[in-house]
């Protein structure tokens, strides 16, 4: 299978001036032990690691130079100067990655600081990366070096990935068969497509899994604001964490069956809708509150993206306007009587009611059919400086505690020994 390697550009927010100050450090050992190894002419790993192990760095910093000292110092490089803006390098498994849903800043990550610690810090992550993001998160892309560097007072980590990716089939638009791709709240998704007769097929929804995992929001929610009420911060934090990692095993199955499912059909393609367009064309807490209900949208976003890719299954996105709103048969505009039924409001249309979120995936099908629908990733990068990771994809329940960078003495914790 086809690998692909990408750079995942992580922000580091506002690290406090406790670990502003042991990032400094880091990067200024290493700066000094990457110079004297360079002055030192160290063309051999063993040559590096004789100077770099003086200096107080991790196991993967020093690890990272003994890789690369000797391609400077063997010719390849011909300045008799170092630059002194490199960044600092990690080698694999220095950096971790942890998600936290449950708080405003959702991402955060290990940065390795010296043999026996690390700081956890919170990032955001190129909302346009997010499958990859999600994918190194579930294990299912590798992360290879990461480097660390400044700029403008603000740290970042590039962090470099590799995962599986199939290649897709070469198919035109219009002979493909698209499975439009429906998250709510009644099932958390429901996938449909229409046969070739263009009647709609296979309807399949993932009502118990939607109940699962509201029963499990609902026990995060009243469990954590009992705990915190009590004080106990810590606790809460890590039921949390135990909950949303419930949470997750639902949504990898789901996804992992919504892919199955696309495998199922004839050159399939899966049709999502676009959220950024949502987010621009609708207040964006009416939106919340009816159809994200707080759950991790972007997560199964994301998801579904990267295991897509792993089968060589194209995604796509479509305009949402109205797609829970018009009768699939006819158009008009109908009402749901109930959150799972759809009623068409035009007394000569054949359909008086429908499952309402199938009614929902087959629209999100046909816009893909009609032509409005473009690749996610032909948009221009959109992460700006402000962004928020909570409005990127909706997964930010609380917007409370951010408990990660609360928990002073949990993020400076033994670490491992990297070499
Ligand atoms: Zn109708």
């Amino acid at each position: 299978m086809p690998e692909v390697t990408k750079t995942l550009e992580l922000r580091l927010v506002n690290p406090n001036a406790h670990k502003e100050r042991k990032l400094c450090e880091t990067r200024e050992a290493y700066q000094q032990a990457l110079q004297a190894a360079f002055d030192a002419d160290c063309t051999s790993q063993s040559a590096t690691n004789d100077v770099v192990v003086e200096y107080d760095l991790s196991g993967y910093a020093k690890n990272a130079l003994k890789q690369y000292v000797p391609q400077l110092c063997s010719g390849s490089y011909d300045a008799d100067e170092l630059h002194d803006d490199h960044p600092v390098k990690f080698t694999n498994e220095g950096v971790q990655l942890d998600h936290k849903p449950q708080n405003a800043l959702e991402w955060y990550v290990k940065i390795p600081h010296h043999d026996d610690y690390h700081l956890w810090i919170p990032a955001h992550v190129n909302p346009d990366q997010r499958d990859w993001v999600e994918a190194v998160y579930a294990g299912d892309a590798v992360m290879g070096e990461s480097r660390l560097f400044e700029r403008d007072g603000t740290w970042y980590l590039h962090v470099t990935a590799t995962r599986d990716v199939e290649e897709q089939p070469v198919a035109s638009a219009n002979e493909r068969t698209p499975i439009g791709v429906d998250i709510g709240e009644a099932s958390l998704v429901t996938v449909c497509h229409r046969d070739e007769s263009g009647s709609p097929v296979r309807p399949k929804l993932w009502a118990d899994n939607g109940k699962a995992v509201r029963r499990l929001r609902k026990t995060y929610f009243t469990a954590t604001r009992r705990l915190q009420k009590r004080g106990s911060e810590r606790i809460a934090e890590s039921y949390g964490d135990a909950l949303w990692d419930q949470i997750d095993d639902v949504f990898h199955c789901v996804t992992r069956e919504v892919v199955e499912y696309a495998e199922s059909v004839d050159n399939p393609v899966l049709v999502l809708e676009d959220l950024t367009y949502i987010r621009e064309n609708m207040d964006y807490s009416v939106y919340m509150n009816r159809r994200l209900h707080g759950w991790g949208f972007a997560k199964l976003y994301a998801q579904i993206r990267y295991k897509a890719a792993e089968k060589g299954i194209p995604v796509e996105t479509v305009n949402p306007q109205n797609t829970s709103k018009a009768c699939h048969a006819c158009g008009e505009h109908g009402y749901r009587p109930r959150q799972a039924t759809f009623r068409c409001s035009n007394d000569d249309c054949w359909v008086t009611e429908y499952q309402a979120d199938v009614n929902g995936a087959i629209n999100i099908a046909d816009r893909y059919r009609s032509g409005e629908s473009h690749r996610q990733n032909d948009r221009a990068p959109r992460q700006k400086a402000g962004d928020d990771d909570s409005a990127t994809d909706g997964a930010s329940l609380t917007g409370s505690q951010d408990s990660h960078a609360d928990a002073e003495p949990q993020q400076v914790t033994h670490g491992t020994n990297a070499s």
